[in-house]
């Protein structure tokens, strides 16, 4: 039966992020959790049951004081909201209102696209050069914003300041945003260019480094006529978007730096062992600067290997896209993990190559 109010249902088709499957025995490294834990100095802390009947401060003022605090900035140059989707939803929302089209690569994080459609914001997606580098060039257009993760998702290629200096030389018109999610793997931050580009958004996470993917708090650094403008349409939305425990337990993670650099080496030195087993395996990826690999087999589709593995309860993520479905993004857990799936790795090779 035809019914008419279905002409009215949006229709989106939405981000699908990993999965999340259940059971002890599994081996994650599907969506790019840090596998250590937050920082211990939370367990310490607790919010008062008897608070939670309480607003929480809208302002997220504490949360917003320690990012400032730690990155050595201002508050006013501080947005906090819940994961930095939310941040980077909220900074499509107010910054991209073009009727020119942002950029972004074709091969990047795949929610960007579904904001564009959802927000309907007309997009361009230059290609990624043939060795995943992005082409600075496609990004001298004209434009309605540029955003782009660095380290770039799901390739971990990391540019350096010059490059980013590049693109925003070109792009003095529009916002651009560099999200930061992987930044603390090794690459190099470009908050230092912020006194000189007043029309720069960066945006971080504690998902990845900080690993509290659970709690859901993430942020933007800019200059604080941006920050007052994503602040003005997150409050048209929804004004209390942090939860009370995360902004305490956010707060309290960035007291304990030592523990974030301890955990942040052991996953690069863990990264730069498994990239030379991974080679001897017959696997070849760009140089990461994430807590994952982009990996290809020289023989096998990466679709059998990544079937395979799910069947063996070790959980990598596979891109069924255009250019990268020969790919698994591989995240860095411990050790041990990345021995199973090694070992994994070398029976399943070595079958494989019997057959
Ligand atoms: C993980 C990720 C995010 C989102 O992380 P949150 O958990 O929402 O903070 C944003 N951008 C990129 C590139 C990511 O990989």
């Amino acid at each position: 039966m035809l019914r008419k109010w279905r002409a009215n249902i949006r229709k989106v088709e939405p981000y699908i992020p990993g999965e999340q499957p259940k059971g002890e025995k599994i081996i994650k490294l599907n969506t790019n959790e840090n596998p250590y834990g937050p920082s211990p100095m939370i367990r310490q802390v607790q919010e008062d049951p008897e608070n939670l009947r309480l607003y929480p401060d809208p302002a997220a003022e504490d949360l917003v004081n320690a990012i400032a605090a730690y990155h050595g900035v201002d508050r006013d140059q501080v947005f906090v909201g819940v994961g930095s989707d939310d941040v980077l939803a909220m900074a499509f929302l107010t910054f991209f209102n073009s009727w020119k089209p942002i950029l972004f690569p074709d091969i990047t994080y795949s929610f960007y696209n579904v904001w564009a459609e959802l927000f309907r914001i007309p997009y361009k997606r230059p290609e990624l050069a043939q060795d995943f580098r992005i082409r600075p060039k496609d990004y001298y257009q004209e434009n309605g914003g540029v955003v782009f993760p660095n380290p770039n998702a799901p390739t971990g290629i990391c540019e350096d300041l010059d490059f980013i200096r590049d693109i925003l030389d070109h792009n003095t018109d529009v916002i651009v945003i560099i999200d930061e999610a992987y930044i603390d793997f090794g690459g190099r931050s470009a908050l230092e260019l912020l006194p000189q580009y007043e029309n720069l958004l960066i945006v971080r996470t504690f998902s990845k480094s900080r690993s509290m993917a659970g709690l859901r708090i993430g942020y933007a650094i800019g200059n604080p006529e941006l920050i007052r403008a994503i602040q003005d349409v997150k409050y048209s939305f929804n004004s209390y978007t942090m939860n009370r425990p995360s902004l305490l337990l956010g707060t309290v993670s960035l007291k304990d730096e030592a523990y974030f650099k301890e955990t942040i080496d052991k996953i690069i030195s863990t990264r730069t062992w498994f990239e030379r087993e991974m080679k001897h395996l017959g696997f070849s990826f760009p140089d990461s600067q994430a807590n994952f690999i982009f990996a290809t087999h020289e023989k096998i589709p990466a679709r059998d290997i990544f079937e395979a593995a799910k069947a063996a309860g070790i959980y990598v993520r596979h891109f069924s896209q255009y250019r990268i479905d020969n790919y698994l993004r591989i995240t860095i857990g411990t050790d041990a993990q990345m021995k199973a799936l090694l070992s994994f790795l070398e029976t399943y090779i070595s079958e494989w190559e019997r057959r």
